[in-house]
């Protein structure tokens, strides 16, 4: 009982924090004694009701089983000729939110884990905007290796790795997916429902999943005027995470 009345204290803290109105994506440093709160309730797991969904089981061991069984054997696709990794996805197996991107760029090629070049450090600060760290995230792309050149990902290419992206979302079984950019945002939710810059902004569904889809972070790197847009979509999504 303390725990609840401790829980909807926390609850308010958090709406009051999060209710501003920043433009950036710059941490709120403010709120880091509230999370450090949340954090530890989550530990003692008195969150459980309010943060997870008890409809969910992802399975944790069902992800290390896909990795390590197909995925890092995959010669599916000639790009098992040219990477140097396999960049699978990394993150909590149990998150509630998963980022979907397109392909891995030649910083992850290197080092097997998505998004850690210049356009994955937007992305971690595009996280932490919403009072969540990478750790609580899953972030995967729809290709699992790297596109010579960093060249679009081949409609062939997407056919191949397409089915370990899907049996990672029905192994995590996300409560909300945010795709960024054109390519994992059609895969998401289908090619005729337009442009990414009509498409976002709204929300679709993908099997009972909530997507919203947002800007990719290279485009955001190109054209900073986005990041405006983005920030938007990432209040819809920390709205739907912390409702
Ligand atoms: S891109 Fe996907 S399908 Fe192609 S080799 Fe890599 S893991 Fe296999």
């Amino acid at each position: 009982m303390e725990g609840t009345e401790e829980l909807k204290r926390l609850m308010e803290d958090v709406k009051y924090f999060i209710s501003d109105n920043k433009e950036s994506f710059t941490f709120i440093s403010a709120a880091s004694d509230v999370k450090k709160e949340i954090s530890a309730l989550k530990s003692k797991n008195i969150m459980k009701g309010y943060i997870d969904n008890e409809k969910r089981s992802p399975n944790p061991d069902a992800l290390k089983f896909l990795k390590e069984t197909k995925v890092n054997k995959c010669t599916k696709c000639a790009l098992s000729k040219t990477r140097k990794n396999i960049v699978f996805g990394e993150g909590s197996p149990e998150s509630r939110l998963m980022f979907i991107g397109e392909a891995p760029g030649a910083e992850e090629d290197n080092t097997g884990r998505p998004f850690v070049g210049r356009a994955g450090q937007l992305l971690t600060k595009i996280i932490e905007s919403i009072n969540l760290k990478r750790e609580d995230v899953y972030i995967a792309n729809i290709i699992k290796c790297r596109p010579p050149e960093n060249r679009n990902p081949m409609e062939d290419e997407m056919v191949s790795c397409a089915p370990f992206l899907k049996e990672q979302i029905s192994i995590i079984k996300p409560e909300i997916i945010c795709t960024l950019g054109k390519f994992s945002t059609e895969f998401i939710i289908g090619k005729d429902k337009g442009a990414i810059s009509s498409v976002r902004g709204k929300e679709f569904d993908y099997e009972g999943t909530t997507v919203i889809p947002t800007y990719h972070p290279s485009y955001l790197l190109r054209n900073p005027s986005a990041k405006k847009e983005t920030w938007e979509d990432m209040k819809k999504i920390r709205g739907l995470y912390f409702k």
